[in-house]
């Protein structure tokens, strides 16, 4: 039966990081009664997508007291995903054809920043941000409460306490570089960066560059820097190779298996036998999640990329519903996978929503955690969607009793992927989905009686 009106809870949340996903939440925990506030250590909303033309002292980011900067995008950058399908059901990314916006399908980066900008305008959320206030601990203390200490340098670091019912951790995971372990590259005499460090392709001028990937980002910067470096070489694993065969055939840049050893004086060895004497390696190999601030006694850990145990990618059986995590899963269509995972979350803090008990949670995870070895899944994979993408959200949808992801955006997903793998250099700009396009803007008109 569910509770009635008297009954739901409402209660003071805390929520780290101001991004899409913090955004959302924050909007979802409103809408059921929840207080909340948002700490966000940068000074404007937006996350990943305020772009930041400077960058860290340590190029690979491996010296864990350099100062951060938050955003890993570089200047060029273009959404992967088309507007209609990457924007949130109750708010859609639609052109708003003003001057100085960007009215392209897949949009500069400052589009995007807009958008969220907008969103929270829309929705009253600006004002639950505290700017310039970076969490430095956030541990859990007696009957389920969590306490946050946030500080504010204004010459001088002032920390704050303060306790909340729950907390609900919406950091990012694009800002920790993880980069390939080489045999020989602690000695080799070349300058070596993360792609989490790259703006511009000029300080690559006439120099001869490796990059490690085959991602997006390494797509993207291997196209950028070729306009201006000696040579450019890409080293990816035999698998990824295909897209970047079809992509570099027109942009003159050299594939490669990955690289099996560096020598001293700067030769690069691949596993083919090819050689290559180089002056600059650019990691493009991901991300790491990192949750330095949370003191959960041992309970929520990182281990081999896999935050957990987590029932769902998003409640700590032994810690729900007061801890969770909005924005984990990757391979999928971010924003509404922030919009459904928050509206469960809303919804269970305000008992609306009911959990399993804790065993039955324990289980479920066990048996997930069980099905990936099973598979052969690397177990830094676990929180990779891919395929299971739709059958995740269609879950989430069913909790919450609300619409599943429209038709239309699963299909435009499958659309662009498809156009990506057979035309990686033009996809963002020739498509053949525009009754996609149609049947999505004619649904938007509706977005009301969704939401
Ligand atoms: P973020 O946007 O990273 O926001 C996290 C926020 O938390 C930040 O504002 C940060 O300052 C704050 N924060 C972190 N730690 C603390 C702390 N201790 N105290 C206070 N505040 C803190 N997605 C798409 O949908 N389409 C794309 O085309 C696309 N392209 C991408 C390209 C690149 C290069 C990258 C890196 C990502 C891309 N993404 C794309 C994924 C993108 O990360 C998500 O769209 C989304 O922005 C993630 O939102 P988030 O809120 O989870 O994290």
């Amino acid at each position: 039966m569910s509770p009635t009106i008297s009954e739901i809870k409402s209660l003071n949340v805390a929520i780290i990081g101001a991004g899409a996903a913090g955004l959302v939440s924050a909007r979802e925990l409103r809408r059921e009664g929840h207080q909340v506030v948002m700490f966000e250590r940068q000074a404007q909303l937006g996350g990943t997508w305020v772009y930041n033309p400077g960058v860290e002292a340590d190029p690979l980011g491996s010296d864990p007291s350099r100062a951060i900067v938050h955003s890993s995008l570089y200047a060029s950058l273009r959404t992967n995903l088309p507007r209609e399908a990457m924007g949130f059901r109750a708010y859609p990314f639609v052109s708003t054809g003003q001057p100085h916006w960007d009215s392209r399908r897949f949009p500069g980066h400052q589009e995007v920043l807009l958008y969220l900008n907008d969103y929270a305008t829309e929705f009253g959320l600006t004002e639950l941000v505290r700017f310039e206030t970076e969490v430095v601990y956030a541990g859990l203390v007696e009957d389920g409460k969590w306490k946050v200490r946030s500080r504010q340098e204004n010459g001088v670091a002032v920390d704050v306490d303060e306790i909340f019912d729950a907390l609900v951790v919406c950091n990012g995971h694009y800002t920790e570089p993880r980069t390939a372990e080489i045999p020989g590259i602690d000695a080799w005499p070349g300058k070596q960066m993360h792609c989490h460090n790259y703006r511009i392709p000029e300080p690559y001028r006439d120099l001869v560059v490796i990059l490690i990937g085959s991602g997006p980002s390494a797509l993207d910067i291997s196209i950028d820097i070729a306009q201006v470096a000696k040579e450019v070489h890409v080293a990816s694993r035999s698998d990824e190779a295909e897209v970047l065969r079809k992509q570099f055939g027109y942009h003159h840049i050299q594939l490669h298996p990955m690289i099996e050893s560096i020598q001293k004086d700067g030769t690069v060895i691949f596993y083919d036998g090819s050689m290559v004497l180089a002056g600059v390696i650019l990691h493009c190999t991901g991300y790491n999640y990192h949750l330095p601030f949370l003191d959960t006694h041992g309970i929520v850990t990182v281990d081999d990329n896999c935050v957990g145990p987590l029932y769902k990618h998003i409640f700590p059986p032994v810690l729900a519903p007061r801890l969770s995590f909005v924005g984990l899963p990757w391979m999928v269509l971010p924003f509404p996978v922030f919009e459904f995972q928050s509206k469960w979350i809303a919804g269970v803090l305000s008992d609306r929503i009911r959990l399993p008990s804790q065993e039955e949670m324990m289980e479920n995870v066990s048996a997930f955690y069980l099905s990936l070895e099973a598979s052969g899944m690397p177990k830094r994979h676990t929180h990779k969607m891919g395929a299971h993408l739709f059958e995740y959200n269609g879950w989430l949808a069913a909790e919450c009793g609300v619409p599943v992801t429209e038709e239309w955006r699963k299909k435009m997903l499958y659309a662009t992927l498809q156009n990506y793998l057979a035309h990686p250099g033009t996809y963002r700009d020739a498509w053949e989905d525009d009754d996609l396009v149609l049947e999505a803007l004619m649904e938007m008109a509706t977005v009301a009686t969704l939401d």
